[in-house]
C-alpha cells in the first residue's frame, strides 16, 4: 500500500512524518504521474485558494477528480477539507472545490480572535480517550448531506466527518502528536 500526500503547498511534510512513524509507504504527489501510484491520498492544511490554483497549473485537478469519483480513499485536513467540499463559502470566486464529499465549508469561520485554538475531541471512531484537536484558521462545516457521517464535534458543530472512503477534518491531526486518526483512516485500506 502506498499513501499519497498532496504536496503542492502547506503541511504535507507533517503528514508524511506521521505516515513514516506508522511505517506506511508514502509518496509526495505533485504531478498526475505521482497520483497514479497512490492507493489513497491525504490533502493537507495550508491555503486552499493557493492549492486550488496549483491543482490547475500542475495538471492534477482532472485526474484527481476522476480518481475520487472512482473511489480513491482520501483524507482532507483543514484546507484539504475545503478542497474536497461540494461548496465553499467565503472562498475566492475562482476557487472550485472537488466536490468529493457532500458538505459546504465556510473558510476562516472562527474569526480573528480565536482563529487558532486547541480542544480535546471525543472522536467516535477512536478508543483511548480524547483526540487533541489543533485548529488553525479553521473552516467550519456549515451543512451536511444525508450520507455524511459525523465522527466528532466541537461546541456542537461537526469537525470530523466521512462520506464513504472520504474523510475530512476541520483541524490538523498531523500536528496533534497522536497517530490514532491517521491509523484509523488507514485501517480500512488494508
Ligand atoms: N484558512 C485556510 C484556507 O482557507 C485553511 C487553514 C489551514 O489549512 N490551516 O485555506
Amino acid at each position: 500500500m502506498k499513501v499519497g500526500v498532496l504536496a503542492l503547498q502547506g503541511a504535507f511534510r507533517e503528514h508524511r512524518e506521521v505516515l513514516d512513524a506508522l511505517g506506511v509507504d508514502a509518496v509526495e504527489v505533485r504531478t498526475p504521474e505521482h497520483l497514479g501510484g497512490a492507493d489513497a491520498l491525504i490533502l493537507p492544511g495550508g491555503e486552499s485558494t493557493t492549492v486550488s490554483r496549483l491543482l490547475d497549473t500542475s495538471g492534477l485537478r482532472a485526474p484527481l477528480a476522476v480518481a475520487l469519483a472512482d473511489g480513491l480513499p482520501a483524507f482532507g485536513t483543514c484546507a484539504g477539507l475545503i478542497l474536497l467540499a461540494r461548496e465553499v463559502l467565503d472562498g475566492r470566486p475562482d476557487q472550485v472545490p472537488l466536490a468529493a464529499v457532500d458538505l459546504a465549508a465556510r473558510r476562516n469561520a472562527y474569526g480573528r480572535q480565536v482563529d487558532s485554538f486547541e480542544a480535546p475531541l471525543a472522536v467516535r471512531a477512536l478508543s483511548g480517550g480524547p483526540f487533541p484537536g489543533v485548529f488553525i484558521r479553521a473552516p467550519a462545516i456549515v451543512s451536511l448531506g444525508p450520507h455524511v457521517e459525523v465522527l466528532a464535534e466541537h461546541d456542537g458543530e461537526p469537525v470530523l466527518a466521512r462520506e464513504g472512503a472520504v474523510w475530512v477534518s476541520t483541524f490538523h491531526p498531523e500536528l496533534a502528536g497522536d497517530l490514532r486518526l491517521h491509523e484509523r483512516f488507514l485501517q480500512e485500506l488494508t
